[in-house]
């Protein structure tokens, strides 16, 4: 690639950003008829794995942006602080990580649920999130506009980049950075399986370990060669079992013993390329 390498702080050779995404109950909590076995599914991430996941990266020494629905944090409240105790990024996710976002609630039903979920952050930790993760569904041209006027400075919701970048509000590039992620760095279309309701549709994977790692591993060797933002999200419930933890340590590693990776949160990144681009 010919195109000018981006200058990363101290001279690093590549930015790593972990997004560790607490769904939690809040994905399989919605339906009218209450189907217990599947809210266990997403329960399994703030119940059993944040923890894991936390013990490993303080051994490792990464810091990650956690987004969480207001919910999961209003019922998780420890979780919360101790998520912020050990050092990481709290990000926005929705409150109910709601899927239907503007394409069909107005725009102060958004703003409300925004509100919402920074409420139960300040109550609960004392602050409020500067970043904004979409939930699962698409969202208006516009949306970062109102995203930007509602406090946040940065997003981690496009797809269409390696590298963060200034998002365009009303034509002119803003101080409101983009820090895109990849679908092929998220542990959900390789692992996630939930048997009623279908999750996801057609129930068609669960992949390979070996494999998914083996990916993970060679994007990192590109990324690397070519000074990208490697942006992962990894959810606790789908990363965090007892197997694939393991081999997310194993690709920490392999990470750590190349020199000069940063390892940042969403936050750090997005301040950084504000500052520098
Ligand atoms: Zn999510």
């Amino acid at each position: 690639m010919k195109e000018e390498r981006i200058k990363w702080p101290n001279g690093a050779k590549c930015a790593v950003l972990f997004t560790i995404h607490v769904d939690g109950e809040s994905l399989y909590n919605r339906g009218a008829v209450p189907t217990p076995r599947s809210v266990s599914y997403g329960r399994y991430g703030p119940f059993r794995a944040v923890d894991r996941l936390l013990e490993l990266t303080d051994q490792k020494d990464i810091p990650c942006t956690y987004f969480v629905p207001g919910q999961i944090a209003d019922r998780y409240p420890d979780m919360m602080k101790k998520i912020v105790s050990y050092g990481h990024e709290v990000g926005f996710h929705g409150y109910n990580h709601e899927a239907s976002m503007y394409t069909d609630l107005p725009v102060e039903g958004w703003m409300e649920i925004i509100k919402r979920s920074q409420d139960t952050f300040d109550r609960i930790i004392g602050k409020t999130a500067v970043g904004y993760c979409a939930t699962s569904c698409d969202f208006e041209e516009d949306a970062m506009r109102i995203w930007n006027e509602m406090g946040f400075r940065y997003s981690s919701s496009m797809r269409g980049d390696d590298r963060p970048y200034r998002v365009e509000i009303d034509g002119k590039p803003s101080d409101f950075i983009e820090v895109p992620a990849r679908w092929e760095l998220d542990d959900y279309p390789f692992f996630a399986y939930n048997f009623y309701p279908p999750l996801p549709k057609g129930q068609d994977r669960i992949s390979g370990y070996k494999g998914v790692f083996d990916n993970w591993r060679r994007e990192f060797d590109g990324y690397y060669r070519y000074g990208l933002c490697m942006v992962f999200m990894l959810h606790p419930q789908i990363i965090g079992i007892p197997g694939r933890f393991r081999l997310l340590g194993e690709l920490i590693d392999y990470m750590k013993a190349c020199p000069d990776v940063w390892f940042a949160t969403g936050e750090q990144i997005s301040d950084w390329w504000r500052e520098n681009y």
